[in-house]
């Protein structure tokens, strides 16, 4: 059964001392649940302090991005070997990553190859904007972005990838998560299965099946359940709603809840 992952995105927010203070509070109040693996991803400079704080029977540590040179006169970049023994994941193509800072699908994969070769997870955020959207190419979209991201991804790697659909229109700017348009659990559902089948055409039906995917946009207390109850999610990457201690419980505790049903399911 593949397990529940729920991804905080702090994005840039919380200086390192409010985050040291934000990750006590969750600790505090976040159960450590067997079938859910919950991963916290500051900004780059409270990672290092973090590390040393973080309960890992309860967190694990993610970075928001990358550079995917190991080493080298990249001015301002930090790379994923840096990132090694100090995180697990690294979100990778975000939209905001996408659409603010210009990175295109070759920079995309580029950052996957790197985060795998380091032996970290990838998180590869896809998703499409509203105008495509609206222009009926969201399919398209996203098999362009999924073929470009995994194009050099070997059939051994792909079990370490988490994949993540993040509709661009869904994203919150930070404080509007509740009231933000937001995908419907049966679009999800729609967009996952054309992930999976992206997948199963590329690599087989085992590492399709075994592959998790992920939700992202605007997800809160309110409509997490509904996302997590579709068949073929596995998980919520959860912007603006993980920066309040209260909301992000609730939505770890609703994966724990979905968790346990599954697994009551399969035990009959
Ligand atoms: C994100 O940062 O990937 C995200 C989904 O943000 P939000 O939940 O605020 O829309």
């Amino acid at each position: 059964m593949r397990k529940k992952l729920i991804v905080g995105n702090w994005k840039m927010h919380f200086d390192t001392h409010r985050a040291s203070l934000y990750l006590h509070e969750l600790t505090r109040t976040v159960k450590a649940h067997r079938d859910v693996e919950v991963v916290l991803c500051p900004n780059f400079l409270a990672l290092q302090s973090l590390s040393l704080q973080v309960d890992h029977s309860k967190f694990k540590l993610g970075a928001q991005n990358c550079y995917w040179r190991d080493e080298g006169a990249y001015t301002g970049e930090v790379s994923a070997t840096m990132l090694r023994g100090v995180v697990t994941h690294v979100i990778v193509g975000h939209s905001e990553r996408r659409h603010v800072f210009g990175e295109t699908d070759r920079e995309v994969r580029h950052k996957t190859q790197a985060v795998l070769r380091n032996g970290l997870t990838p998180i590869v955020c896809i998703g499409e904007t509203a105008s495509e959207r609206s222009a009926n190419e969201t399919h398209d979209v996203i098999q362009g972005q999924l073929t470009a991201a995994l194009a050099n991804v070997t059939s051994e790697e792909i079990s370490r990838v988490v994949v993540s659909y993040e509709p661009v229109w869904a994203i919150s700017s930070g404080t509007d998560y509740q009231n933000h348009p937001v995908a419907s659990p049966a679009e999800v559902g729609r967009l996952a299965r054309q992930i999976r089948s992206i997948v199963k055409s590329l690599y087989g039906k085992a590492a399709a099946d075994s592959l998790r995917v992920l939700y992202g946009g605007s997800s809160n207390t309110d409509n997490a359940a509904g996302y997590l109850e579709v068949k073929g999610i596995d998980g919520l990457l959860v912007g603006g709603a993980s920066l309040n201690a209260v909301e992000f419980v609730r939505i770890v505790e609703t994966a724990a809840r979905q968790a346990g049903k599954q697994q009551e399911t399969v035990d009959g």
